[in-house]
């Protein structure tokens, strides 16, 4: 199906605010997943800068991983873990709370072929929400998304690209930047073209909560 027919599938309530979410380092820790897979393969994770190519490190050379191997690192540890990857702290509360003002959707830069698995993820563990695998840039997909709603419209997202993205292409879409492992979070600059950093899903929570005029409880 084509990405903007996918998205009017969703059945978006023109009158209800809107939560898109990433996935990774949003609502699933996968730093902490992928860094264990990793030290299961004598690889290791630099914590050098906030990117994966350059920084996974074979333990008996003390040499940085090629590109092309990280990509199959990273789609061996998708194809191995996405279906049992564990939740951020907070998340599915946080939704499950924030569900009763707003819709949610799932945003996620992941492989087609293991969207079934993520969505599995996100069940069990409490996020049914719909999940839409996209590709690249997300900005299309949020314009869509946002052209289907009349409310407000939020975007939480753990990669500075993709903010600058929606802020160029959806300027009215409220961005909040979130990365939830707190070391990689800590090599990151605060993300510009954001309306907010947050620490943790109770602080994205009340954000969006005064926005919408709405007092957390
Ligand atoms: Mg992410």
């Amino acid at each position: 199906m084509r990405m903007q027919d996918e998205l009017n599938a969703l059945g978006i309530d023109p009158d209800r605010p809107l939560l898109i979410s990433d996935a990774d380092e949003v609502l699933f820790a996968f730093m902490e997943g992928f860094e264990s897979f990793l030290n299961s393969r004598g690889l290791s994770f630099s914590w050098a800068s906030f990117q994966l190519n350059g920084n996974i490190i074979d333990d008996r050379t003390g040499e940085a991983v090629e590109a092309v191997a990280v990509r199959s690192l990273i789609y061996s540890f998708f194809e191995n873990h996405t279906r049992t990857i564990a939740a951020v702290d907070g998340a599915a509360e946080s939704l499950q709370h924030l569900g009763r003002h707003l819709q949610i959707v799932v945003l996620s830069n992941i492989w087609p072929e293991f969207r079934d698995a993520r969505a599995h993820a996100l069940r069990s563990q409490g996020m049914p929400y719909p999940i839409i695998a996209n590709r690249g840039s997300k900005a299309p997909a949020v314009a869509h998304l946002a052209s289907l709603t009349c409310g407000p419209v939020f975007f939480v997202d753990d990669i500075p690209a993709h903010h600058r993205d929606v802020a160029n292409l959806a300027g009215d879409v409220v961005r909040i930047h979130y990365v939830a492992n707190r070391r990689l979070a800590g090599l990151l600059e605060p993300a510009e073209y954001c309306h907010h950093h947050a620490c943790d899903w109770s602080g994205i929570s009340s954000y969006i909560e005064g926005c919408l005029g709405m007092t957390s409880s």
